[in-house]
């Protein structure tokens, strides 16, 4: 009966275009990758400065564990707070200009973590409505009452910020929108911040290693505005995306760390994180701060990439980030678009709602500092090809 049940579900994803499929790699993750016994140009990791298969990352992974060994055995709280996680925390706050971090096993665990310790039933959060899923889910487990500002539209959230209300408020951004590639518009936010007496919580999974002077994220590539060093920013960053690895840190005031140690359940409640892996961080931070070329790289492709598009009876989105979306709207003409570039030897995923809204099924495509130019014109000859 239950069985039925799920696989009616099942069928109407399915017939809606909606079913998600897993493709297996075999080998390591990079521009080029086997996948299914195929090898396959792929703009669709995050691995946004080729660092996932570093040789330089590995060695330091390699070296860790015959230091420390593979499982952290325990929770931070317990057993499993070894030396190197403390380290990576202080080498990561440093870099994004913050008096402290705390790292976590994944930025799904640090979202749900920080606005869970931070905000309870009588506070108000405002997000925006493009946050990434992560944000959605967390807004719910704090229990505080949501309120959702259309995207990126700052009349509204001002709006919303002026309606009397006693408790904490916790506004709550994607600094890069992981789905759209624009960015957030970090210091109008702050300011209506500073106005309505407010915190702002920036997950910068997409911007940290990127933007920003030497790969210092979203709060350094605003730097010219005034105040981006606010505390009352709390700023969120993964470290399975630019920086190669896995996990992610929550960067803060040292009051504001202090209390996720005392109340962050996705912190407290799980295993620490192997703590050979902050090995591998150490050196990826090491590198993405050095290799400034990787950055250059990759704006180039951006532009050769938005130039090459130009024309396509699709809209390709606004934005300067790896992240390119090209808007196709329709669910089945999106996979249709996918699968037509993937029997010409190119991995582009499609992106379909409820990831992203309805009616705006999009072909995401990602670039990274490891493609070649020869890979991009690869990718613009076969759309314009498939447009025909
Ligand atoms: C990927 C992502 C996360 C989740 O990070 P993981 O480390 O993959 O769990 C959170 N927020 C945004 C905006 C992301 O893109």
């Amino acid at each position: 009966m239950l069985f039925e049940v799920l696989q009616d579900e099942l069928n109407t994803r399915a017939a809606q275009g909606l079913l998600r499929y897993r493709r297996e790699l075999q080998g390591a993750q990079g521009t080029c990758v086997t996948v299914e016994g195929k090898s396959i140009l792929s703009f669709s990791s995050n691995d946004y400065l080729g660092l996932a298969n570093h040789p330089q990352l590995i060695a330091a992974l390699q070296t860790g564990t015959q230091q420390v060994g593979l499982g952290a055995g325990a929770s931070h709280l317990v057993s499993g707070h070894f030396s190197v996680h403390d380290e990576l925390e202080h080498a990561l706050a440093e870099f994004v200009g913050k008096p402290a971090a705390l790292l976590f096993s994944s930025g799904y665990l640090a979202n749900l973590g920080a606005v869970q310790a931070l905000v309870g039933r009588n506070d108000r959060i405002f997000a925006d409505k493009l946050n990434h899923a992560s944000l959605n889910d967390a807004m719910l487990l704090s229990r505080a009452q949501v309120h959702r500002y259309r995207h990126n539209d700052m009349a509204h959230l001002a709006q919303l910020l002026r309606q009397p209300n006693s408790g904490r408020k916790l506004v709550i951004t994607d600094a890069v929108f992981s789905m759209d590639g624009d960015l957030a518009l970090l210091p109008e936010l702050l300011a209506l911040c500073e106005q309505h007496d407010a915190w702002l919580l920036v997950d910068d999974a997409h911007g940290f290693g990127i933007l920003g002077e030497q790969g210092r994220g979203s709060l350094f590539h605003h730097r010219d505005s005034s105040g981006l060093a606010s505390p009352r920013i709390i700023y969120m960053a993964t470290l399975g995306k630019a920086a190669g690895v896995s996990g992610a840190f929550i960067a803060a005031e040292q009051v504001v760390i202090d209390t996720l140690v005392q109340n962050a359940r996705s912190y407290i409640y799980t295993t620490a994180s192997p703590p050979a892996l902050s090995c591998a961080v150490l050196a990826s931070l090491r590198l993405l701060q050095k290799e400034e070329w990787r950055r250059t790289q990759l704006w180039k492709l951006v532009a050769q990439l938005r130039a090459g598009l130009a024309g396509l009876p699709w809209e390709l989105m606004y934005s300067d980030t790896p992240i390119q979306p090209l808007l196709v709207g329709n669910n089945n003409v999106a996979v249709a678009l996918s699968e037509g570039l993937r029997t010409r030897g190119i991995w582009v995923p499609a992106i379909r709602p409820p990831t992203v809204p309805q009616g705006t099924a999009r072909l995401r495509i990602s670039l990274s500092a490891a493609h070649s130019e020869q890979d991009v014109a690869q990718l613009i000859s076969a759309l314009h090809e498939l447009a025909h």
